[in-house]
């Protein structure tokens, strides 16, 4: 059996965005900024995509700008909102696309607070209440919508009504490249937003940055002038208009994917529970519909993810992009795993096509290859004989 259960990373192309590609990418090629009929066709797609997506987010058109990715809209909401000298607040367990920015950022001189989250992943206002009271006021606050390798979904509305009310001159920016499509989202009181479309069905290598009307952001990308001054470079008509197709059938099909994946994500979380010594990570209660994050004391990720391979499962020890490196991840230790423990996760990120057989599949297969992994580890051998000790920060296994 094949079973893609790495939907965090990537998703599969959904019919509706091809099919609204293909005209694009065969006979209908013109530079939308051209001055000829095929060049104003492609223009008439670019705009048509901006008007659905801004409807799909709840938003103006104007306030829709098209990028190569939720890597480029990232760092051009940091680089391009917090000057030499000013402040800037982001949370522990951000993308690297936001958290490496942010890094850059320092070594040129920003101040960067990073701030901390609790066991859930999440940061709780009072925390961010503290960083918002000392210092200067933050040039800008970005805190992701969804967590990546754990799931958890923070408390958007909450933080950023915070944010405005103590501090009425920061702006705010939302890494929401993995809850848009999956969960409902609000604008409100969010200045900048990015998504990635081809963690919703879309194409990989187009993505978008929400910019608030009145929010005035100068260009990370100087050149031709495109989308309307702010984002140079040759529009990608086809990843455009394939991320609006995509956009619009995720967002309309919505709540029912979320109920049946989540429905799915219990059966695959209550069947794996019954290994010995593994937990879920991240938040019980605020959770992305398709992703659970799974510790297995004593076992290695990376030798879970290639054991699950070798019988057809797609699935990674963590996010996408820290995969191959041997540092645990940094949202593990965020959340208070100690390290030795942090490296045996495993993420399974699963949608609205995954079957009860498949979730079955996924169990028996993940049993097996930890148990086969256990028995040729020393520290398991240690361990069964001292089943009491508990790693958990909040002392409850789950
Ligand atoms: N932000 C988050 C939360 C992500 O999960 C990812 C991709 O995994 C990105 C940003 C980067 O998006 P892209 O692959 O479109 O550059």
């Amino acid at each position: 059996m094949f079973v893609y259960a790495d939907n965090a990373a990537t998703t599969k192309l959904r019919k509706t965005a091809l099919e609204a590609m293909l005209p694009w990418l065969e006979d209908s090629f013109g530079n939308a900024s051209s001055m000829y009929a095929p060049a104003r066709d492609a223009k008439r797609a670019l705009e048509d995509a901006r008007k659905t997506v801004a409807a799909c987010l709840g938003a103006r058109p104007d306030e829709i700008y098209f990028t190569s990715g939720g890597t480029e809209s990232d760092n051009w909401a940091l680089q391009c909102s917090v000057a030499e000298g000013q402040r800037l607040i982001i949370s522990a367990i951000e993308h690297h696309a936001v958290l490496h920015t942010a890094e850059a950022l320092a070594k040129a001189g920003r101040m960067v607070d990073i701030l901390p989250v609790n066991a859930q992943g999440q940061v709780e206002p009072a925390t961010l209440e503290k960083a918002l009271s000392q210092g200067i006021a933050p040039a800008l606050v970005s805190i992701m919508a969804a967590n990546n390798e754990i799931g958890t979904v923070l408390d958007i509305p909450t933080l950023f009504t915070l944010t405005k009310r103590l501090s009425p001159t920061t702006r705010t920016h939302t890494d929401a490249v993995q809850a848009v499509g999956h969960i409902p989202l609000s604008l409100e009181e969010v200045d900048l937003l990015s998504l990635s479309a081809h963690k919703f069905g879309g194409p990989k290598g187009v993505g978008m940055l929400y910019i608030r009307k009145g929010v005035r952001l100068p260009p990370l990308l100087h050149g031709g002038g495109h989308e309307r001054g702010k984002r140079s470079s040759t529009e990608n008509i086809a990843g455009i208009v394939g991320l609006a197709a995509a956009l619009l059938e995720a967002v309309n099909s919505r709540d029912s994917a979320a109920k049946q994946t989540d429905l799915m994500r219990n059966r695959l979380i209550d069947g794996i529970l019954k290994i010995p010594y593994s937990f879920v990570n991240g938040d019980r209660e605020n959770h992305l519909p398709g992703i659970a994050s799974f510790i297995f004391e004593c076992v290695e990720g990376e030798t879970l993810v290639l054991g699950l391979d070798a019988v057809g499962i797609c699935a990674s020890s963590g996010s996408a992009c820290s995969s191959g490196s041997l540092d645990p991840s940094h949202v593990l230790m965020a959340i208070g795993l100690p390290q030795e423990v942090a490296h045996g996760s495993l993420r399974l990120s699963i949608d609205e096509t995954t079957t009860a057989d498949q979730v079955d599949y996924l169990v028996e297969q993940v049993s097996r290859v930890v148990s086969q992994r256990r028995a040729m580890s020393p520290l398991w051998n240690e361990k069964t004989q001292t089943p009491t000790e508990r790693f958990w920060p909040d002392g409850n296994p789950r």
